[in-house]
């Protein structure tokens, strides 16, 4: 198999003759496709409602796309609250799922109306400190501890990670929120990330599903909501099969009639909190070939960095790269593909099967629409690249400019002295 990119050369050097390399790329049709596809899988839950994790992607104008379809936003900090609040997301709209939550964070999430879940259950008396009482709403996260497997396969190490409350302390804090006053309830989990297996949301939904059913049963909670948060993956390789969305919502329906209905909760609301998932697919990173470099090894050098595009850098990620205009040419060549940080990590590829790369061919660098952007950072002093949407129609436009030397000092702005020097410099 082959990945496709969703665009051409010809549309690229159009964009590029106006907005300069390096550029993250958004596919306007691929998500609201997508969004679509994720919608009609779990028509069948009353409630639904995907909550976009603002942390992926956290663009105003992409998660605008996602709200068309229905979607809320999935927060983890102040900020993200801010931009979700001035795209009209608030109340119902909202779920916070943070951790290691500043007090103050809580308070701006309740005062927007936001969905509180609770990452720990010294959090209730923080939460009732500064509110002064407790939303009526509440939801707790769940970390069952252990490895989470399906059938046999490893998936990921919950006992390892910092998120959750134990089995012991759900039952404790829902106990106790009951007592203080909360009404209605929900369970998160997120046990498993970037999952390439329909199994993953089933198997999840299997253990959230019985944990509601013996909370209820124990606690006498009224569970409203299960969210069954993010780790539907992507397939970043080209030999690997993608999610079937549709058929991970019957494996959650099969779940949920099989253990929820009998237990007279045929009524709750199945949330999820996909981030890469929604967009992943439909952002790529756009550069051009800079330098060659022949030492011990085949070096081809671009104008983007791991400051645009961490995750090869930061997890050994493997990011799909095409080399434009030679989609069908034979991959004859091996190179590293580097970004010009001081840091001998920073390689989009290494020793990478591609065909022979000139300088100034463009380079797509596949899936970075989610956790791309997002996760970079200034180091070297390296700015932050604009953002593209290609839309529907085959236009573009710009849905955030570059960042300029002006953004990377503007926190010296309380020193004129500096400030004003180093901008005329
Ligand atoms: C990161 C995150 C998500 C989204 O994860 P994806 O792997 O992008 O689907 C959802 N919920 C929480 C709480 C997260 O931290």
């Amino acid at each position: 198999m082959t990945k496709q990119p969703f665009t051409t050369k010809e549309k690229l050097e159009e964009i590029a003759a106006q907005f300069p390399t390096p550029f993250h790329l958004y596919d306007e049709a691929g998500i609201r496709r997508n969004a679509q596809a994720l919608k009609d899988a779990f028509a069948w839950n009353k409630g639904f409602k995907e909550y976009f994790a603002v942390k992926a992607t956290p663009n105003p104008f992409l998660i605008k796309i996602l709200r068309e379809y229905g979607c809320g936003c999935d927060c983890s900090s102040k900020t993200e609250l801010m931009l979700s609040k001035a795209i009209g997301a608030v109340g119902d709209d909202v779920m916070f799922s943070s951790n290691d939550t500043p007090a103050d964070e809580f308070k701006y999430a309740a005062d927007m109306g936001a969905i509180i879940n609770l990452d720990d259950i010294t959090h209730i008396e923080v939460l009732e400190k500064t509110l002064g009482c407790l939303p009526e709403r509440l939801c707790c996260r769940y970390n069952p501890g252990g490895e989470f497997k399906i059938t046999t396969d490893i998936m990921d190490n919950p006992g390892e990670a910092k998120y959750g409350m134990t089995t012991e302390q759900i039952f404790e804090a829902f106990r106790i929120l009951k007592a203080k006053g909360v009404k209605e309830f929900g369970i998160h989990a997120f046990l498993a990330s970037n999952t390439v297996t329909n199994a993953y949301y089933p198997v999840l939904a299997g253990v959230l599903f019985d944990l509601a059913v013996r909370l209820k049963k124990e606690t006498g909670a009224n569970i409203r909501f299960i969210n069954l948060s993010g780790g539907v993956g992507i397939p970043y390789r080209p030999d690997q099969e993608p999610n079937d969305i549709a058929e991970i919502g019957r494996g959650v329906k099969e779940v949920y009639d099989r253990t929820l209905v009998p237990a007279g909760m045929g009524d709750v609301a199945i949330f999820t909190e996909l981030g890469r998932f929604m967009m992943g697919p439909y952002g790529a990173l756009i550069t051009r070939v800079i330098n060659e470099k022949h030492t011990y090894k085949e070096y081809i050098g671009v104008d983007a960095c791991a400051a645009n595009l961490m995750r090869p850098a930061m997890y050994g990620a493997y990011h799909h790269i095409t080399v434009m205009g030679k989609e069908n040419a034979p991959s004859d060549y091996t190179y590293d593909v580097t970004g010009s940080l001081c840091e001998n990590n920073d390689k989009f590829a290494v020793d990478r099967a591609l065909p022979k790369i000139e300088i100034g061919d463009l380079l797509y660098i596949h899936d970075t629409g989610a956790h791309g952007f997002s996760m970079g950072y200034n180091y070297n002093g390296k700015l932050r690249s604009s953002e593209i949407l290609l839309k529907k129609n085959g236009d573009f436009e710009m849905i955030r400019r570059a960042e300029t030397p002006k953004d990377y000092f503007a926190t010296f702005d309380c020193f004129p002295e500096f400030y004003n020097k180093v901008l005329n410099a």
